[in-house]
């Protein structure tokens, strides 16, 4: 794999889109103080998934986005990509198959970084492992800052370590270790978790399974009650169908007796106006006889 190209846009004093071709051979970059030789390097560096803001010789890691000057306005995005030639087919990992692969990282204020391998949005740990997988990245003793050689000259052995290592080419790997770690470290926490779960569940479990006996239980008596119930009811209606027909014997009597008395009644009553008829006649003869003492006794009188 060989660095193609070097796309920098709104990085830095970078205001415009400017494109560093590396060509076959050595590269080198000259300019005055100032210029922005160093900010090439960093823009390599903040591609490849530099965390720290400070290395960027800034605050935030805002500052790298163009500030503006006297005659340009201030930026809201910035971005820097790599492209790099693969047609040897060299490097390792899923990208392995592209001829061409461009790892871009864009910043947007107050929205952060995003990180993309040919144009596809990947984590910044993705970004980082494939610089990894090359043997350099963003901490990289193959990138060199100014001032920093003395730094590797007298470097203690365990810091030389990580100089050998991605001269081996195993950078990536510890990478890719400590990543399995963390995930492993991870997995290992879902699992006391998931236990802890399952203990959780088992516990409501045993008591679903005795609420559900209970249901159960529950379920026949009331089936029972209720058979019970209904042969009471069946009891009492037969005891209240028996009651009424026997009312309803008694008050057939009742109504015969009474329509006995109405006919004796009626033969009374037949009696009397008969015996009525026959005092009609005795009655006016009393009424006469009466009339006559009066007169007897009036003509006494005088
Ligand atoms: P030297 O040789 O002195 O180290 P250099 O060529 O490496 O210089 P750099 O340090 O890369 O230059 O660039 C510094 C320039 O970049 C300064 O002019 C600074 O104003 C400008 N600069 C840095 N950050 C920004 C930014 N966010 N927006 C605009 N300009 C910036």
């Amino acid at each position: 794999m060989k660095f193609k190209k070097l796309e920098l846009s709104g990085f830095k004093s970078f205001f415009d889109k400017t494109n560093f071709f590396i060509e076959e051979g050595l590269t080198g970059i000259v300019g005055p103080n100032g210029c922005g030789k160093s900010n090439i390097v960093e823009a390599l560096r903040w591609c490849m998934g530099e965390t720290s803001a400070k290395s960027m010789r800034g605050s935030g890691m805002e500052d790298v986005i163009f500030s503006g000057t006297s005659n340009r306005p201030p930026k809201n995005i910035s971005e820097v990509a790599i492209t790099i030639d693969n047609s040897d087919k060299e490097g390792s990992g899923e990208f392995i198959e592209l001829n061409e692969i461009t790892v871009k990282r864009r910043i947007e204020r107050e929205k952060g970084s995003k990180y993309f391998i040919n144009d596809k949005e990947v984590r910044a740990k993705d970004a980082q492992t494939f610089f990894a997988d090359l043997s350099t990245g963003a901490h990289s003793p193959s990138l060199i800052s100014q001032g920093k050689i003395g730094m590797i000259v007298t470097a203690k052995p365990s810091e030389r370590k990580s100089v050998l290592e991605e001269a081996a080419g195993i950078s990536g790997i510890h990478i890719r270790r400590h990543e399995a770690e963390t995930r492993l470290n991870s997995a290992e926490n879902n699992l006391k978790r998931a236990d802890e779960l399952k203990r959780q569940q088992e516990k409501q479990l045993d008591n679903l399974k005795k609420q559900a006996e209970e249901a159960t239980k529950y379920k026949e008596i009331s089936k029972n009650i209720r058979t019970i119930e209904a042969g009471l009811y069946h009891l009492k209606i037969k005891d209240i169908e028996n009651e009424t027909n026997k009312i309803k014997e008694k008050s057939n009597e009742i109504d015969n007796d009474i329509s006995a008395i109405k006919i004796e009644i009626r033969n009374d009553s037949n009696l009397i106006e008969e015996e009525n008829k026959k005092l009609k006649p005795l009655r006016d003869r009393k009424l006469e006889n009466l009339s006559k003492i009066q007169k007897i006794n009036l003509d006494v009188e005088s």
